[in-house]
């Protein structure tokens, strides 16, 4: 390390897969690796969970599928977000599977068909109001799907859902979700239709609410080791291994005397003369600013805290009257093992999520796999 590394265990990665599968009784598992595999890279992870026995990737764009097609993933692939205007024809071309949630998208994917049909999840809305067809809608959804599935254009390989509030197990909005999502797969049924894989779990459902596998699971946050839950159930409870650390070189350090001010506006002031240490990392790799006076760091086996505001390249920890030199590491998060700060310590400082903490980081950020 240089400057600064996000280092990500593939091991743990892997033992997070072999993890939630072995809370499958019959449903395949979809590992989620959108958004550059939240932050961890996003072809290592993919390959890493194929070799721990993930059935499925799953990923929200086509360039996501594109690129791990290119990266030699031959396997199942579902991508559920494309725009109108997107290359269908290239993702059906490579064997993606795809989300459709209006009769105009079948219509779409119809239309990108070339040498074989195109496969479909029907995606229904349960109550997450986000993409997908409301009740009123899935008679038009569904008999737009199979008059296409029977001129050969389309397969219906799928209907899928998600959850909106599996982070609280116990709130009825899952019951609901999962009632809503039985009624939809008993009209696909009632006008004909086999609708394949049924999916709607994400983390919080594959972790507590086994009643929401159905067919196929779709965990993300778990499978990078981190809980949905927060710090209400900490993923070492979930037997869930955190896979990155995110770690640095101060840039420097030096002593200030009592009153000096630190950062942009000012915002903190040594109490007393204080070891300040200079954090090569900003809101420009990704550091969320928010979190300015208070996220937390280790040095040298102690926690210390971030003062004044960060910046777009570093930010400034106290380290009281500790003793460090430029070059010394400081560890920014990591799994905790080692009384380092967690993605949750710092997504509390943020006022956010583990889930933002990790998939904000930017590519100035080098990862190393080990
Ligand atoms: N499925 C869909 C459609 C998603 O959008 C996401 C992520 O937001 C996931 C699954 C994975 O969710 P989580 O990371 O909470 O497991």
């Amino acid at each position: 390390m240089v400057r600064a590394e996000a280092v990500v265990d593939l091991a743990a990665i892997r033992h997070n897969v072999a993890a939630l599968r072995a809370r499958l009784s019959s449903a395949e598992l979809m590992t989620v690796v959108k958004a550059d595999g939240y932050g961890h890279g996003m072809a290592p992870v993919a390959r890493a969970a194929r070799q721990a026995g993930a059935d499925w990737i799953g990923v929200a764009v086509l360039e996501e599928a594109l690129e791990l097609r290119a990266a030699g993933d031959n396997g199942p692939i579902f991508c559920w977000l494309t725009t109108p205007g997107e290359p269908l024809a290239r993702a059906i071309a490579n064997d993606i599977d795809l989300s459709a949630g209006a009769p105009w998208e079948i219509d779409e994917l119809a239309a990108g068909v070339t040498d074989r049909p195109a496969r479909v999840h029907l995606k229904i809305d349960t109550g997450l109001g986000r993409g997908g067809a409301v009740p009123e809608e899935w008679p038009t959804l569904i008999r737009a799907a199979l008059k296409e599935q029977k001129t050969g254009r389309i397969v219906i390989t799928g209907i899928w859902s998600h959850l909106a509030s599996s982070d609280e197990p116990k709130s009825p909005v899952n019951e609901a979700q999962v009632a809503t999502f039985e009624s939809a797969v008993a009209v696909a049924e009632s006008l004909g239709v086999d609708p394949g894989f049924k999916h709607l779990a994400n983390s919080g459902g594959t972790l507590a609410l086994p009643e929401t596998h159905f067919d196929l699971v779709r965990p993300g946050i778990a499978t990078y080791g981190l809980s949905p839950f927060g710090h209400a159930l900490p993923s070492a409870e979930l037997g869930l291994r955190p896979a990155m650390t995110l770690r640095a070189r101060l840039a420097m350090a030096k002593r200030v005397p009592a009153g000096a001010g630190v950062s942009y506006g000012l915002t903190w002031t040594a109490p007393k003369p204080s070891t300040l240490g200079l954090v090569p990392l900003g809101y420009g790799d990704g550091l969320p600013r928010h979190a300015s006076n208070g996220a937390p760091v280790q040095v040298h086996g102690i926690r210390r805290s971030v003062v004044g505001r960060i910046c777009m390249d570093q930010c400034v920890v106290n380290l009281d009257d500790g003793d460090a030199a430029a070059g010394d590491e400081v560890v920014l998060f990591g799994p905790g093992d080692h009384g380092e700060p967690t993605a949750d310590d710092w997504a509390d400082a943020a006022g956010t999520i583990n889930y933002e903490i990790v998939t904000r980081l930017g590519p100035r950020i080098p990862r190393r796999y080990v």
